[in-house]
């Protein structure tokens, strides 16, 4: 199948209102063109070097969600363009967003990413250390960003039980920062969870926002 019918297959499978970021780490810009021809606007790319080589590139109504880890001294190359950084997981990488923001003078957009799967090599904040960062937020008035949800990943895994836990602990940390932080706040909605293995359970459990690379694009080949 081609990236297109993949793409086409995928959106008929999404529930409604449900977001597809297209995960097109490792993929060349040929091949996101092709999903971009095929419709697609959000992409999701996982390291730094390879978004800020990418995003020139592309058409520039193209929406980028940054996925992986971000070390604090590179987001500077993605807050002029990025649209959507999934993956805050320290109040020092929130405070350096909302400086490069405030550069740039744009808001940017970030999603708390939770740890919920049992693998160790898997980033994420805890309640008591998400609980720490907003109560630390409220003090810094950070002006330059805007906390749009949350996000996780289970855990790598064929048990479906335990993968649906995990979900279900995720859409348990939205709705307690929902409820403690964010009741009045709109635009804290998103609850970022699915891959490509597991987006229907995800979406069973209230994701808003599915991220799928191998069932676009195909199954990815690392170099070294
Ligand atoms: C690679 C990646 C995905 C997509 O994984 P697939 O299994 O290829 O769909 C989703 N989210 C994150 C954070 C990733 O790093």
């Amino acid at each position: 199948m081609s990236v297109s019918e993949n793409l086409q297959a995928l959106r008929a499978s999404l529930k409604p209102g449900v977001r597809l970021v297209a995960v097109s780490k490792t993929m060349p810009v040929s091949v996101l063109r092709e999903a971009y021809d095929a419709g697609q606007r959000h992409f999701g790319e996982n390291k730094v070097q390879e978004i800020t080589l990418k995003q020139p590139e592309m058409p520039q109504d193209v929406l980028w969600h940054f996925i992986g880890h971000l070390q604090t001294n590179k987001v500077k190359y993605i807050a002029p363009f990025v649209h959507l950084i999934e993956s805050v997981d320290s109040l020092k990488l929130l405070k350096e967003i909302d400086k490069q923001g405030a550069r740039n003078q744009r808001v940017i957009n970030c999603l708390l990413q939770f740890y919920i799967a049992d693998e160790e090599t898997k980033f994420g904040l805890d309640r008591s250390e998400a609980q720490s960062l907003m109560e630390a937020m409220q003090s810094e008035k950070l002006n330059h960003v805007a906390i749009l949800g949350v996000m996780g990943m289970a855990s790598f895994t064929d048990d479906q039980a335990q993968i649906r836990n995990e979900f279900k602990q995720l859409k348990g940390h939205f709705d307690w920062l929902k409820n403690e932080w964010f009741a009045t706040d709109e635009r804290f909605c998103e609850i970022s969870m699915g891959m490509s293995g597991d987006y229907q359970i995800a979406m069973e459990e209230g994701s808003t926002n599915v991220r799928i690379g191998t069932g676009i694009f195909g199954v990815r080949v690392y170099n070294k």
